[in-house]
């Protein structure tokens, strides 16, 4: 029987040109991209957080019902242009977040200063490039003894609205990232805090 050697490749060749599974794979855009973001992970634990990972802004979560609870049962409501009436709604902060891609959600014990952390690593993010770097802090904001409410800010390079205040759910964003947080029960309880900084 004659065959046609032109159109049938020895079994050699035919190994030779099946790629390996076993071969190094070449860095996606997106491995590469996280792998340069990661040492601002190592940066926050220097700062004085406890750990720090990166979330997808997808996995951020609002809801309304947030703000309910500065409006009802929370002493600093409307005290400062940081909370609730004056800090970005559920709604807007959605519209933010949906801007962006990645975050880095920061954990904190209670000797931990949130507001310090996030609010030095935004500068640091923004001077490697990533200009639309926001920072979200953690409680209201206690800066100075009484708010300019009807003017401009005291201190605004250090001072950020917290999560909670723009409507975040904070349980539900750091237990999606595998962090733990639970409803405080008592005095020594374990208390966990976290910011959030948006990165690109
Ligand atoms: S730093 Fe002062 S003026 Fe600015 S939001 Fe905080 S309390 Fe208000």
């Amino acid at each position: 029987m004659k065959t046609n050697k032109r159109t049938e490749p020895s079994v050699m060749s035919r190994i030779r040109r099946r790629p390996s599974t076993l071969a190094p794979q070449p860095p996606t855009p997106d491995t590469q991209h996280r792998s340069g973001l990661e040492v601002f992970l190592q940066r926050a634990v220097e700062l004085g957080a406890k750990e720090a990972k990166l979330v997808p802004t997808s996995q951020v979560f609002t809801a309304d019902w947030v703000r309910l609870k500065c409006q009802y049962g929370c002493g600093a409501y409307a005290s400062s242009r940081n909370c609730p009436p004056y800090s970005p709604t559920p709604e807007r902060t959605r519209r933010i977040l949906d801007e962006f891609k990645t975050a880095i959600l920061v954990h904190g014990d209670k000797t931990a200063d949130i507001r310090k952390i996030v609010v030095a690593m935004e500068r640091e993010v923004f001077l490697a490039g990533y200009y639309r770097a926001f920072a979200y802090a953690c409680g209201p904001c206690h800066l100075c003894k009484e708010c300019n409410l009807g003017g401009a800010c005291r201190h605004e390079d250090d001072a950020r609205p917290a999560m909670e205040a723009c409507g975040i759910d904070v349980f539900a964003t750091a237990r999606a990232a595998g962090f733990p947080i639970e409803v405080v029960a008592s005095r020594d309880g374990e208390q966990n805090y976290y910011g959030l900084v948006l990165v690109e």
